[in-house]
């Protein structure tokens, strides 16, 4: 089956009650048991498992290729169960560019789990080579990268991890299913915000792993999901799998409309530089096309004239939303320096945008209307 069927269908049943099309919220903590002390519901405490939860966590499996899912209540809580499963010495490789929530919780959350860091631009593979040591036991991938639409090679990174017996991580967060399958290219186990794209309208936080294996390492997880409690309600499982069923057509969209915009802007002489995979010029533009079916709604581009020029600028939108967070049909610039604060990697005159499910032509006019007036 194709990638529309299977969103529309992955994790859906009639409900044998009612006969519901649309699943029911079943809002309930705790199960009964029988006279025999047995669950015949197959529920027995809603942290463990519930109804909805397992519909998002089965359909995940399905559209990421996987054999289980780990839903949590936030991206971050979902990237947190990950490294929770490492053993303190363990080394990690991450990418230097990588989210900078990761980047955080490496460094500061997880400072007393001993790990190894060492963050490096992962779209160089010699310089993983380099970086891998024996007790490599985790490489962190992020593609395309946020917020500067690194494109990193998944196959050829698995297969360094894997001859160096280390697990390859993929923070898929921007590209989706739709766009990109990376179990299938050799990772072992995908990581979403189901905050963006796969909730889709901006109303709901979530987060999820899905593992190519029932292995070890992911009942580690569900062991982190279930003790450490992090998961979502009932209700954001239901708003995430609402999401899921229009989630290739909304990719669809919002690459076409990034697609445009990013050509648009790179036209313009007051852009002094677009970051957008879709871009002939994009550097990692080559493995994009063939690891991505399309280059998803994100573009960062750098204004000319520094932080103020920026500032100046995104004051000056008027369809598009001021605002962090990406993924959903509304428009929304930032400045992400400020927003990341110190350390960040991102140049003091970029713009992050994603790019919604408006009309091109008006985010266009926008965009324009917003560069033109400083002249
Ligand atoms: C937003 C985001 C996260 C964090 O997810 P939350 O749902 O905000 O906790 C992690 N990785 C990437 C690439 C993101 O864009």
């Amino acid at each position: 089956m194709r990638i529309e069927t299977l969103a529309v269908h992955a994790g859906l049943h009639i409900d044998k009650a009612t006969r519901s099309v649309a699943p029911p919220i079943n809002l309930s903590t705790t199960f009964e048991r029988d006279a025999n002390g047995d669950y015949p519901g197959g529920y027995v405490y809603s942290r463990g498992a519930n109804p909805n939860r397992d519909d998002l966590e089965q359909a995940m499996c399905v559209l990421e290729g996987g054999v289980g899912a780990a839903a949590f209540s936030s991206g971050m809580a979902a990237i947190l169960s990950v490294f929770q499963s490492l053993a303190p010495g363990d080394h990690v490789v991450a990418p230097d560019d990588v989210y900078r929530g990761t980047a955080h919780l490496l460094e500061d959350v997880m400072s007393s789990w001993g790990l190894g860091l060492d963050f490096v631009d992962l779209t160089d593979p010699g310089r993983l080579e380099a970086a891998v040591r024996p007790e490599t036991r985790l490489v962190w991938l992020e593609t395309p990268s946020n917020p500067l639409l690194r494109i990193t090679d998944i196959e050829r990174t698995a297969a360094i991890a894997h001859s160096n017996n280390a697990i390859c991580v993929c923070d898929s967060t921007l590209a989706t299913p739709a766009l990109t399958r990376p179990l299938d290219l050799g990772a072992d186990l995908v990581v979403h915000s189901t905050t963006k794209y796969l909730g889709g309208h901006g109303d709901v936080l979530g987060g999820i792993v899905v593992s190519r294996a029932d292995d070890d390492f992911f009942k580690k997880i569900k062991r982190i999901q279930y003790l450490g409690g992090a998961v979502p309600s009932p209700f954001e499982c239901w708003l995430v799998m609402r999401g899921l069923k229009t989630l290739p057509y909304r990719v669809r969209a919002h690459s076409e409309n990034a697609l445009a915009v990013a050509e648009y802007l790179a036209g313009h002489p007051e852009v002094e530089r677009v970051y957008y995979p879709g871009l002939t010029g994009h550097p990692g533009w080559e493995i994009a096309k063939q690891q991505m079916g399309g280059f998803g709604g994100i573009i960062s581009f750098q204004v000319r004239g520094g932080r103020e020029k920026a500032f100046d600028m995104a004051g000056r939108v008027r369809i598009i939303v001021r605002a962090t967070s990406l993924g959903g049909p509304v428009s929304l610039i930032e400045h992400r320096a400020s927003y990341e604060g110190p350390g960040t990697r991102a140049p003091e005159n970029l713009l992050r945008l994603s790019v919604g499910l408006e009309h091109p032509d008006d985010l266009i006019e926008d965009l324009a209307g917003a560069l033109d007036s400083r002249r």
